[in-house]
């Protein structure tokens, strides 16, 4: 399961972000990354920065506010076989996402 948000990212950002990560690929639209959640604050990611260990989110607000963030990648690693690392940033709330992974895995075998 996953926040069912979207956010188009908007021109100005788009270059902001372009500026912090010129070789990164940005998709026009992003996902609220995080599983369905309580509040309005939403992080959808945008683009890796490789060398800082770090990746570039948009986070924004259900009333209109959003900003371009810097921040360093979950350490977190899954206990399954790949011991995969989540795909979230540190210090996200909700689960990593390699839980959801795994439950929506267990439900299906
Ligand atoms: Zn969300
Ligand atoms: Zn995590």
């Amino acid at each position: 399961m996953q926040c069912a948000h979207w956010h188009r990212l908007p021109l100005d950002l788009a270059r902001e972000a372009r500026s912090k990560a010129p070789g990164g690929h940005l998709d026009r639209a992003v996902r609220c990354h995080l599983s369905p959640h309580e509040g309005d604050e939403h992080y959808g990611f945008l683009t890796e920065l490789d060398e800082y260990g770090a990746a570039l989110w948009l986070r924004w607000y259900g009333r209109g506010e959003m900003e371009v963030v810097t921040l360093p990648d979950c350490p977190a690693l899954g206990t399954g076989r790949n011991r995969d690392g989540c795909c979230l940033f540190a210090g996200h709330i909700q689960q990593h996402t390699w839980e959801g992974a795994q439950k929506t895995a267990s439900r299906t075998s």
